[in-house]
Protein backbone atom coordinates (compact mmCIF):
# COMPACT_ATOMS: atom_id res chain seq x y z
CA UNK A 1 0.00 0.00 0.00
CA UNK A 2 1.80 3.35 -0.98
CA UNK A 3 0.67 7.13 0.81
CA UNK A 4 -3.53 6.94 -0.33
CA UNK A 5 -4.94 10.45 -0.93
CA UNK A 6 -6.75 9.32 2.91
CA UNK A 7 -3.39 9.09 4.67
CA UNK A 8 -2.80 12.51 3.42
CA UNK A 9 -6.11 14.21 4.68
CA UNK A 10 -4.81 14.27 8.83
CA UNK A 11 -1.74 13.70 10.43
CA UNK A 12 -0.61 12.17 13.31
CA UNK A 13 -0.18 15.61 15.05
CA UNK A 14 -3.79 16.41 14.29
CA UNK A 15 -5.21 13.12 15.60
CA UNK A 16 -2.98 13.61 18.64
CA UNK A 17 -3.54 17.22 19.60
CA UNK A 18 -7.58 16.53 19.68
CA UNK A 19 -9.38 18.77 22.61
CA UNK A 20 -11.57 17.20 25.11
CA UNK A 21 -11.67 13.87 26.54
CA UNK A 22 -11.38 11.03 23.90
CA UNK A 23 -10.43 11.62 20.16
CA UNK A 24 -12.89 10.94 17.75
CA UNK A 25 -11.24 7.83 16.41
CA UNK A 26 -11.51 6.10 19.94
CA UNK A 27 -15.29 6.00 19.40
CA UNK A 28 -15.01 4.20 15.84
CA UNK A 29 -12.31 1.52 17.54
CA UNK A 30 -14.93 1.49 20.30
CA UNK A 31 -17.49 0.68 17.94
CA UNK A 32 -15.33 -2.33 16.16
CA UNK A 33 -14.09 -3.78 18.79
CA UNK A 34 -17.15 -3.83 20.14
CA UNK A 35 -18.59 -6.03 17.38
CA UNK A 36 -15.84 -8.07 17.59
CA UNK A 37 -16.08 -8.89 21.35
CA UNK A 38 -19.92 -9.40 20.21
CA UNK A 39 -18.94 -12.23 18.04
CA UNK A 40 -15.92 -13.89 20.23
CA UNK A 41 -17.75 -14.42 23.72
CA UNK A 42 -21.30 -14.84 21.57
CA UNK A 43 -19.17 -17.64 20.05
CA UNK A 44 -17.15 -18.29 23.24
CA UNK A 45 -20.56 -18.61 25.21
CA UNK A 46 -21.88 -21.60 22.86
CA UNK A 47 -18.93 -23.21 22.71
CA UNK A 48 -18.94 -25.59 26.27
CA UNK A 49 -22.69 -26.48 25.52
CA UNK A 50 -22.33 -27.21 21.39
CA UNK A 51 -19.48 -29.76 21.93
CA UNK A 52 -21.48 -31.71 25.23
CA UNK A 53 -25.34 -31.18 23.49
CA UNK A 54 -24.19 -31.86 19.89
CA UNK A 55 -20.47 -33.31 19.93
CA UNK A 56 -21.57 -35.46 22.82
CA UNK A 57 -18.28 -34.96 24.37
CA UNK A 58 -18.24 -35.54 27.93
CA UNK A 59 -18.06 -32.99 30.23
CA UNK A 60 -14.42 -33.19 31.11
CA UNK A 61 -13.35 -33.77 27.54
CA UNK A 62 -15.68 -30.68 26.89
CA UNK A 63 -14.22 -28.87 29.43
CA UNK A 64 -10.78 -29.54 28.11
CA UNK A 65 -11.27 -28.40 25.03
CA UNK A 66 -12.60 -25.40 25.49
CA UNK A 67 -9.30 -24.46 27.81
CA UNK A 68 -7.34 -25.58 24.94
CA UNK A 69 -8.89 -23.23 22.42
CA UNK A 70 -8.82 -20.19 24.82
CA UNK A 71 -5.50 -21.17 25.26
CA UNK A 72 -4.98 -21.40 21.28
CA UNK A 73 -6.89 -17.64 20.63
CA UNK A 74 -4.44 -16.07 23.30
CA UNK A 75 -1.84 -17.14 22.71
CA UNK A 76 -2.17 -16.42 18.43
CA UNK A 77 -2.70 -12.88 19.80
CA UNK A 78 1.36 -12.74 19.99
CA UNK A 79 2.01 -13.91 16.44
CA UNK A 80 -0.75 -11.58 15.33
CA UNK A 81 1.13 -9.01 16.79
CA UNK A 82 4.23 -9.90 15.92
CA UNK A 83 3.44 -9.69 11.60
CA UNK A 84 1.75 -6.48 12.74
CA UNK A 85 4.91 -4.89 13.53
CA UNK A 86 6.88 -6.44 11.26
CA UNK A 87 4.87 -6.50 7.84
CA UNK A 88 0.89 -6.13 8.04
CA UNK A 89 0.75 -2.73 10.09
CA UNK A 90 -2.12 -2.91 12.24
CA UNK A 91 -4.75 -1.90 10.51
CA UNK A 92 -4.32 -4.86 7.40
CA UNK A 93 -4.08 -7.30 10.45
CA UNK A 94 -7.43 -6.49 11.70
CA UNK A 95 -8.76 -6.61 8.48
CA UNK A 96 -7.47 -10.06 7.73
CA UNK A 97 -8.44 -11.10 11.58
CA UNK A 98 -11.73 -9.93 10.73
CA UNK A 99 -11.92 -11.65 7.47
CA UNK A 100 -11.04 -14.68 8.95
CA UNK A 101 -13.00 -14.40 11.90
CA UNK A 102 -16.01 -14.00 9.42
CA UNK A 103 -15.14 -17.30 7.40
CA UNK A 104 -15.16 -18.90 10.76
CA UNK A 105 -18.63 -17.78 11.92
CA UNK A 106 -20.13 -18.60 9.28
CA UNK A 107 -18.27 -22.32 8.45
CA UNK A 108 -19.68 -22.59 11.37
CA UNK A 109 -22.96 -21.62 10.65
CA UNK A 110 -23.04 -23.42 7.62
CA UNK A 111 -22.80 -26.62 9.57
CA UNK A 112 -22.26 -26.78 13.25
CA UNK A 113 -21.50 -30.44 13.57
CA UNK A 114 -19.68 -31.39 10.70
CA UNK A 115 -17.54 -28.27 10.55
CA UNK A 116 -16.98 -27.45 13.77
CA UNK A 117 -13.33 -27.94 14.41
CA UNK A 118 -12.57 -26.47 10.97
CA UNK A 119 -14.49 -23.30 12.12
CA UNK A 120 -12.90 -22.37 15.44
CA UNK A 121 -9.43 -22.54 14.08
CA UNK A 122 -10.35 -20.06 11.09
CA UNK A 123 -11.45 -18.33 14.92
CA UNK A 124 -8.75 -18.80 16.63
CA UNK A 125 -5.95 -17.21 13.91
CA UNK A 126 -8.73 -14.62 13.35
CA UNK A 127 -8.56 -13.49 16.58
CA UNK A 128 -5.11 -13.51 16.77
CA UNK A 129 -4.65 -11.32 13.85
CA UNK A 130 -7.68 -8.75 15.28
CA UNK A 131 -7.55 -8.54 18.78
CA UNK A 132 -4.15 -7.39 19.65
CA UNK A 133 -3.87 -5.01 17.29
CA UNK A 134 -6.80 -2.95 17.61
CA UNK A 135 -6.04 -2.29 21.10
CA UNK A 136 -2.29 -1.02 20.08
CA UNK A 137 -4.01 1.30 17.52
CA UNK A 138 -6.26 3.11 21.04
CA UNK A 139 -2.80 3.96 22.63
CA UNK A 140 -1.76 5.18 19.12
CA UNK A 141 -4.11 7.96 19.37
CA UNK A 142 -2.22 9.46 22.39
CA UNK A 143 1.11 11.24 22.27
CA UNK A 144 3.40 9.93 24.70
CA UNK A 145 2.60 11.59 28.21
CA UNK A 146 -0.57 12.11 27.54
CA UNK A 147 -2.39 12.24 30.85
CA UNK A 148 -5.73 10.88 28.81
CA UNK A 149 -4.62 7.41 27.34
CA UNK A 150 -5.63 5.88 30.36
CA UNK A 151 -9.10 7.09 30.50
CA UNK A 152 -9.32 6.63 26.63
CA UNK A 153 -8.79 2.94 27.37
CA UNK A 154 -10.91 2.59 30.20
CA UNK A 155 -13.81 3.65 27.61
CA UNK A 156 -12.23 0.96 25.17
CA UNK A 157 -12.90 -1.86 27.87
CA UNK A 158 -16.41 -0.73 28.17
CA UNK A 159 -17.14 -1.08 24.72
CA UNK A 160 -14.92 -5.06 24.89
CA UNK A 161 -17.61 -5.33 27.18
CA UNK A 162 -20.60 -3.96 26.04
CA UNK A 163 -20.21 -6.38 22.91
CA UNK A 164 -18.93 -9.09 25.38
CA UNK A 165 -22.51 -9.14 26.86
CA UNK A 166 -25.03 -8.76 24.17
CA UNK A 167 -23.05 -11.85 22.31
CA UNK A 168 -23.11 -13.89 25.38
CA UNK A 169 -26.65 -12.92 25.94
CA UNK A 170 -28.06 -13.24 22.63
CA UNK A 171 -26.05 -15.74 20.51
CA UNK A 172 -26.75 -18.58 23.61
CA UNK A 173 -30.50 -17.30 23.43
CA UNK A 174 -30.42 -17.79 19.61
CA UNK A 175 -29.02 -21.10 19.91
CA UNK A 176 -32.12 -22.10 22.44
CA UNK A 177 -34.45 -20.94 20.45
CA UNK A 178 -33.90 -20.87 16.38
CA UNK A 179 -31.05 -22.74 15.65
CA UNK A 180 -26.96 -23.24 16.06
CA UNK A 181 -27.07 -22.35 12.89
CA UNK A 182 -28.63 -19.22 13.43
CA UNK A 183 -26.56 -18.54 16.20
CA UNK A 184 -23.31 -18.74 14.59
CA UNK A 185 -24.62 -16.59 12.15
CA UNK A 186 -25.88 -14.06 14.48
CA UNK A 187 -21.59 -14.06 15.67
CA UNK A 188 -20.96 -14.09 12.23
CA UNK A 189 -23.35 -10.88 11.59
CA UNK A 190 -21.95 -9.46 14.66
CA UNK A 191 -17.93 -9.69 13.20
CA UNK A 192 -19.19 -8.41 9.89
CA UNK A 193 -20.60 -4.87 11.02
CA UNK A 194 -17.27 -4.76 13.25
CA UNK A 195 -14.99 -5.16 10.33
CA UNK A 196 -17.63 -2.96 8.08
CA UNK A 197 -17.32 -0.24 10.30
CA UNK A 198 -13.57 -0.72 10.71
CA UNK A 199 -12.89 -0.13 7.24
CA UNK A 200 -15.56 3.03 6.71
CA UNK A 201 -13.45 4.62 9.17
CA UNK A 202 -10.37 3.93 8.94
CA UNK A 203 -9.59 6.92 6.77
CA UNK A 204 -9.72 8.88 9.82
CA UNK A 205 -6.81 7.42 11.37
CA UNK A 206 -4.50 9.17 9.28
CA UNK A 207 -1.24 7.17 9.08
CA UNK A 208 -2.09 5.34 12.49
CA UNK A 209 -1.52 1.35 11.82
CA UNK A 210 -0.22 1.81 7.94
CA UNK A 211 3.06 -0.82 7.12
CA UNK A 212 5.62 -0.23 8.86
CA UNK A 213 7.31 -0.98 5.14
CA UNK A 214 5.61 1.36 3.41
CA UNK A 215 8.43 3.93 3.25
CA UNK A 216 11.16 1.61 3.22
CA UNK A 217 9.91 -0.91 0.15
CA UNK A 218 8.09 -0.61 -3.05
CA UNK A 219 4.27 -1.30 -3.47
CA UNK A 220 5.02 -4.71 -5.22
CA UNK A 221 7.46 -5.96 -2.68
CA UNK A 222 5.03 -4.61 0.21
CA UNK A 223 2.58 -6.48 -1.54
CA UNK A 224 4.62 -9.61 -2.01
CA UNK A 225 5.41 -9.83 1.75
CA UNK A 226 1.37 -9.37 2.23
CA UNK A 227 0.58 -12.19 0.35
CA UNK A 228 3.00 -14.18 1.70
CA UNK A 229 1.67 -13.56 5.64
CA UNK A 230 -2.17 -14.02 4.53
CA UNK A 231 -0.96 -17.25 3.17
CA UNK A 232 1.06 -18.69 5.68
CA UNK A 233 -1.81 -17.76 8.63
CA UNK A 234 -3.58 -19.89 6.29
CA UNK A 235 -1.56 -22.82 6.30
CA UNK A 236 -1.22 -22.65 9.80
CA UNK A 237 -5.29 -23.40 10.05
CA UNK A 238 -4.29 -27.25 9.90
CA UNK A 239 -1.94 -27.17 12.46
CA UNK A 240 -4.16 -25.04 14.59
CA UNK A 241 -6.74 -27.60 13.78
CA UNK A 242 -4.87 -30.58 14.68
CA UNK A 243 -4.14 -29.39 18.29
CA UNK A 244 -7.71 -28.47 18.40
CA UNK A 245 -8.87 -31.69 17.65
CA UNK A 246 -6.03 -33.28 19.86
CA UNK A 247 -6.01 -31.49 23.19
CA UNK A 248 -2.62 -33.74 24.63
CA UNK A 249 -0.87 -31.98 22.77
CA UNK A 250 -2.06 -28.97 24.56
CA UNK A 251 0.42 -28.50 27.35
CA UNK A 252 3.51 -29.55 25.23
CA UNK A 253 2.24 -26.65 23.22
CA UNK A 254 2.12 -23.88 25.77
CA UNK A 255 5.44 -25.68 27.53
CA UNK A 256 7.23 -24.36 24.30
CA UNK A 257 5.21 -20.96 23.07
CA UNK A 258 5.65 -18.87 26.36
CA UNK A 259 9.25 -19.69 26.89
CA UNK A 260 10.04 -19.15 22.99
CA UNK A 261 7.99 -16.10 23.03
CA UNK A 262 9.95 -14.53 25.51
CA UNK A 263 13.41 -15.50 24.18
CA UNK A 264 12.43 -13.99 21.22
CA UNK A 265 11.74 -10.87 23.24
CA UNK A 266 14.99 -10.73 25.03
CA UNK A 267 16.61 -11.26 21.45
CA UNK A 268 14.39 -7.88 20.52
CA UNK A 269 15.50 -6.44 23.34
CA UNK A 270 18.91 -6.27 22.47
CA UNK A 271 18.41 -3.94 19.19
CA UNK A 272 17.61 -1.11 21.38
CA UNK A 273 19.16 1.40 23.81
CA UNK A 274 19.35 0.78 27.32
CA UNK A 275 16.49 2.86 28.11
CA UNK A 276 14.38 1.03 25.67
CA UNK A 277 15.59 -2.44 27.47
CA UNK A 278 14.59 -0.90 30.79
CA UNK A 279 11.37 -0.09 29.77
CA UNK A 280 10.81 -3.61 28.37
CA UNK A 281 11.99 -5.32 31.08
CA UNK A 282 9.50 -3.29 33.06
CA UNK A 283 6.81 -4.38 30.53
CA UNK A 284 7.73 -7.95 30.84
CA UNK A 285 7.58 -7.63 34.50
CA UNK A 286 3.77 -6.24 34.82
CA UNK A 287 2.87 -9.15 32.25
CA UNK A 288 4.33 -11.63 34.76
CA UNK A 289 1.98 -10.76 37.36
CA UNK A 290 -0.61 -10.82 34.84
CA UNK A 291 -0.38 -13.99 34.30
CA UNK A 292 -1.65 -14.71 37.85
CA UNK A 293 -3.87 -11.95 37.87
CA UNK A 294 -5.93 -13.76 35.04
CA UNK A 295 -4.95 -17.43 36.88
CA UNK A 296 -7.18 -16.47 39.23
CA UNK A 297 -9.90 -14.22 37.89
CA UNK A 298 -10.51 -16.90 35.39
CA UNK A 299 -11.89 -18.99 37.72
CA UNK A 300 -15.42 -17.32 36.88
CA UNK A 301 -15.32 -19.71 33.96
CA UNK A 302 -14.68 -22.90 35.68
CA UNK A 303 -14.71 -23.44 39.50
CA UNK A 304 -16.58 -19.99 40.36
CA UNK A 305 -19.07 -21.23 37.94
CA UNK A 306 -19.73 -24.69 39.77
CA UNK A 307 -19.90 -22.87 43.16
CA UNK A 308 -22.65 -20.84 41.60
CA UNK A 309 -24.53 -23.85 40.27
CA UNK A 310 -24.31 -25.76 43.37
CA UNK A 311 -24.07 -23.35 46.41
CA UNK A 312 -26.12 -20.44 46.31
CA UNK A 313 -29.49 -19.32 46.61
CA UNK A 314 -31.49 -18.32 43.61
CA UNK A 315 -31.84 -14.28 44.98
CA UNK A 316 -30.08 -11.13 44.87
CA UNK A 317 -31.44 -7.73 46.45
CA UNK A 318 -34.86 -10.07 46.58
CA UNK A 319 -35.05 -10.66 42.92
CA UNK A 320 -35.16 -14.21 41.84
CA UNK A 321 -32.00 -15.20 39.70
CA UNK A 322 -30.47 -17.81 38.80
CA UNK A 323 -26.53 -17.85 40.10
CA UNK A 324 -25.19 -18.35 36.89
CA UNK A 325 -26.76 -15.84 35.10
CA UNK A 326 -24.84 -13.71 37.61
CA UNK A 327 -21.79 -15.43 37.51
CA UNK A 328 -22.03 -14.77 33.76
CA UNK A 329 -22.93 -11.38 33.42
CA UNK A 330 -22.21 -9.48 36.32
CA UNK A 331 -18.89 -8.74 35.94
CA UNK A 332 -19.38 -6.92 32.43
CA UNK A 333 -22.41 -5.18 33.42
CA UNK A 334 -20.08 -3.60 36.30
CA UNK A 335 -17.87 -3.14 33.97
CA UNK A 336 -20.00 -1.35 31.93
CA UNK A 337 -21.26 1.03 34.68
CA UNK A 338 -17.39 1.44 36.10
CA UNK A 339 -14.98 1.77 33.32
CA UNK A 340 -15.93 4.97 32.19
CA UNK A 341 -16.67 6.40 35.69
CA UNK A 342 -12.63 4.95 36.31
CA UNK A 343 -11.15 6.76 33.40
CA UNK A 344 -12.90 10.30 34.80
CA UNK A 345 -11.89 9.12 38.39
CA UNK A 346 -8.18 9.04 37.01
CA UNK A 347 -8.79 12.20 34.55
CA UNK A 348 -9.60 13.87 38.01
CA UNK A 349 -6.87 12.77 39.91
CA UNK A 350 -4.39 13.78 37.47
CA UNK A 351 -5.52 17.15 37.15
CA UNK A 352 -5.07 17.82 40.62
CA UNK A 353 -1.65 15.49 40.85
CA UNK A 354 -3.11 13.00 43.03
CA UNK A 355 -3.30 10.04 40.62
CA UNK A 356 -1.74 6.59 41.86
CA UNK A 357 1.33 6.09 39.29
CA UNK A 358 0.69 2.81 37.27
CA UNK A 359 2.48 0.91 39.56
CA UNK A 360 0.48 1.05 42.43
CA UNK A 361 -2.52 1.18 40.36
CA UNK A 362 -1.45 -2.94 39.13
CA UNK A 363 -0.93 -3.35 42.64
CA UNK A 364 -4.33 -1.98 43.78
CA UNK A 365 -5.76 -4.08 41.42
CA UNK A 366 -4.10 -7.60 43.00
CA UNK A 367 -5.54 -5.88 46.41
CA UNK A 368 -8.51 -5.80 45.13
CA UNK A 369 -8.57 -9.31 44.08
CA UNK A 370 -7.43 -10.08 47.14
CA UNK A 371 -10.33 -8.73 48.79
CA UNK A 372 -12.63 -10.01 46.19
CA UNK A 373 -11.53 -13.80 46.70
CA UNK A 374 -12.28 -12.71 50.47
CA UNK A 375 -15.59 -12.27 50.36
CA UNK A 376 -15.59 -15.04 48.12
CA UNK A 377 -14.19 -17.36 51.20
CA UNK A 378 -16.32 -14.95 53.30
CA UNK A 379 -20.16 -16.49 52.12
CA UNK A 380 -19.07 -19.83 54.13
CA UNK A 381 -20.02 -17.24 57.16
CA UNK A 382 -23.62 -16.92 55.42
CA UNK A 383 -24.52 -20.50 54.71
CA UNK A 384 -27.27 -22.33 55.83
CA UNK A 385 -26.80 -26.20 57.38
CA UNK A 386 -27.83 -27.33 53.60
CA UNK A 387 -24.74 -25.92 52.13
CA UNK A 388 -26.52 -22.68 50.15
CA UNK A 389 -25.41 -19.32 50.83
CA UNK A 390 -26.03 -15.94 49.96
CA UNK A 391 -25.60 -14.85 46.65
CA UNK A 392 -25.31 -11.24 47.43
CA UNK A 393 -22.49 -11.78 48.86
CA UNK A 394 -21.58 -13.52 45.74
CA UNK A 395 -22.48 -10.05 43.79
CA UNK A 396 -20.72 -8.08 46.17
CA UNK A 397 -17.62 -10.09 45.57
CA UNK A 398 -17.97 -9.72 41.77
CA UNK A 399 -18.11 -5.77 42.21
CA UNK A 400 -14.63 -6.33 43.73
CA UNK A 401 -13.19 -8.14 41.50
CA UNK A 402 -14.57 -5.72 38.63
CA UNK A 403 -12.92 -2.76 40.63
CA UNK A 404 -9.57 -4.98 40.61
CA UNK A 405 -9.85 -5.46 36.71
CA UNK A 406 -10.43 -2.20 36.44
CA UNK A 407 -7.25 -1.08 38.22
CA UNK A 408 -5.29 -3.43 36.52
CA UNK A 409 -6.53 -4.53 32.44
CA UNK A 410 -7.29 -1.60 30.71
CA UNK A 411 -4.19 0.06 32.40
CA UNK A 412 -2.19 -3.17 31.66
CA UNK A 413 -2.89 -2.05 27.49
CA UNK A 414 -2.47 1.19 27.92
CA UNK A 415 0.98 0.26 29.42
CA UNK A 416 2.02 -1.69 26.58
CA UNK A 417 1.47 0.95 24.46
CA UNK A 418 3.71 3.67 26.53
CA UNK A 419 7.01 1.00 27.39
CA UNK A 420 7.19 -0.69 24.61
CA UNK A 421 8.69 1.38 21.47
CA UNK A 422 6.64 1.84 18.55
CA UNK A 423 8.39 -0.85 16.48
CA UNK A 424 7.40 -3.69 18.92
CA UNK A 425 3.79 -2.17 20.23
CA UNK A 426 2.20 -4.99 18.33
CA UNK A 427 4.28 -7.86 20.13
CA UNK A 428 4.26 -6.42 23.35
CA UNK A 429 0.47 -6.13 23.07
CA UNK A 430 0.71 -9.58 21.63
CA UNK A 431 2.63 -10.84 24.97
CA UNK A 432 -0.07 -9.05 27.22
CA UNK A 433 -2.98 -11.28 25.63
CA UNK A 434 -0.48 -14.43 25.79
CA UNK A 435 -0.16 -13.87 29.72
CA UNK A 436 -3.90 -13.87 29.40
CA UNK A 437 -3.39 -17.20 27.53
CA UNK A 438 -1.19 -18.62 30.65
CA UNK A 439 -3.83 -17.48 33.03
CA UNK A 440 -6.49 -19.39 31.73
CA UNK A 441 -4.44 -22.77 30.84
CA UNK A 442 -3.43 -21.83 35.09
CA UNK A 443 -6.92 -20.91 36.07
CA UNK A 444 -7.89 -24.97 35.04
CA UNK A 445 -5.31 -26.35 36.99
CA UNK A 446 -6.06 -24.31 40.28
CA UNK A 447 -9.96 -24.61 39.91
CA UNK A 448 -9.34 -28.34 39.23
CA UNK A 449 -7.23 -28.27 42.60
CA UNK A 450 -10.08 -26.36 44.56
CA UNK A 451 -12.75 -29.33 43.47
CA UNK A 452 -13.57 -31.84 45.99
CA UNK A 453 -12.61 -35.18 44.87
CA UNK A 454 -15.84 -37.09 45.36
CA UNK A 455 -18.67 -35.53 42.97
CA UNK A 456 -21.36 -36.51 45.24
CA UNK A 457 -20.28 -35.02 48.12
CA UNK A 458 -22.73 -33.26 50.40
CA UNK A 459 -23.09 -29.38 49.78
CA UNK A 460 -21.57 -28.74 52.96
CA UNK A 461 -18.31 -29.96 51.70
CA UNK A 462 -18.59 -28.77 48.48
CA UNK A 463 -18.75 -25.23 49.82
CA UNK A 464 -15.86 -25.64 52.44
CA UNK A 465 -13.48 -26.83 50.03
CA UNK A 466 -14.20 -23.89 47.39
CA UNK A 467 -14.45 -21.18 49.80
CA UNK A 468 -11.20 -22.64 51.68
CA UNK A 469 -9.43 -22.64 47.87
CA UNK A 470 -10.51 -19.03 47.60
CA UNK A 471 -9.03 -18.20 50.81
CA UNK A 472 -6.04 -19.40 49.33
CA UNK A 473 -6.36 -17.34 46.35
CA UNK A 474 -7.02 -14.05 48.38
CA UNK A 475 -3.84 -14.42 50.52
CA UNK A 476 -1.48 -14.96 47.09
CA UNK A 477 -3.32 -11.93 45.40
CA UNK A 478 -2.66 -9.95 48.84
CA UNK A 479 1.38 -10.72 48.42
CA UNK A 480 1.66 -10.33 45.18
CA UNK A 481 0.16 -6.54 45.32
CA UNK A 482 2.26 -5.71 48.59
CA UNK A 483 5.29 -7.43 46.27
CA UNK A 484 4.65 -4.98 43.64
CA UNK A 485 3.84 -2.08 45.71
CA UNK A 486 6.96 -2.82 47.68
CA UNK A 487 9.05 -3.22 44.34
CA UNK A 488 7.50 -0.10 42.76
CA UNK A 489 10.22 2.49 43.30
CA UNK A 490 12.49 -0.18 41.19
CA UNK A 491 9.79 -1.36 38.64
CA UNK A 492 9.54 2.99 38.32
CA UNK A 493 13.02 3.26 37.49
CA UNK A 494 12.82 0.96 35.05
CA UNK A 495 10.24 2.95 33.91
CA UNK A 496 12.08 6.15 33.23
CA UNK A 497 9.36 8.87 32.61
CA UNK A 498 6.51 6.65 31.66
CA UNK A 499 3.98 7.39 35.04
N1 LIG B 1 -12.24 -9.20 28.99
C1 LIG B 1 -11.18 -8.58 28.28
C2 LIG B 1 -11.32 -8.78 26.80
O1 LIG B 1 -12.02 -9.60 26.32
C3 LIG B 1 -9.83 -9.05 28.75
C4 LIG B 1 -9.48 -10.40 28.30
C5 LIG B 1 -8.13 -10.83 28.73
O2 LIG B 1 -7.13 -10.14 28.59
N2 LIG B 1 -8.05 -11.99 29.28
O3 LIG B 1 -10.66 -8.12 26.06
Amino acid sequence: MTTTPETKTVTLDEIQTFEGKYPKQLWYLFLSEMWERFAFYGMRGMLTIFMVERLLLSEKDANLKYGAIQAFIYTMAFVGGLFADKILGFRKSIFWGGLLMIAGSFTLAFSPEHLYYIGISFTIVGTGFFKPNISTMVGNLYKAGDPRRDAGFGLFYSGINIGALLGGYLCINVANHYSWNAAFSLAGIGMTIGLGIFIFTKRTLGPIGLSPMINKLSASKILLYDIMVYAGSLLVIPFILLLVTNTDYTDYFMYIVGPAAFLYIVYEMFKFNKIERQKLTAALVFIIFSIFFWAFFEQAGGSLSLFARYNLHHSVLGITMDPNEVNNSANSLFVIAFSPLFGLLWLWMSKRKIEPNTVIKFGLGFIFLAIAFYVFFYTRFFADVQGFTSLNVFTLAYLVITIGELCLSPIGLSLMTKLAPQKLHGMMMGMWFLASAYGQYAAGILGAGMATVNEKAPLTEKLMSYTEGYKQLAIYALIAGVVLIVVSPLLRKLMHDVH
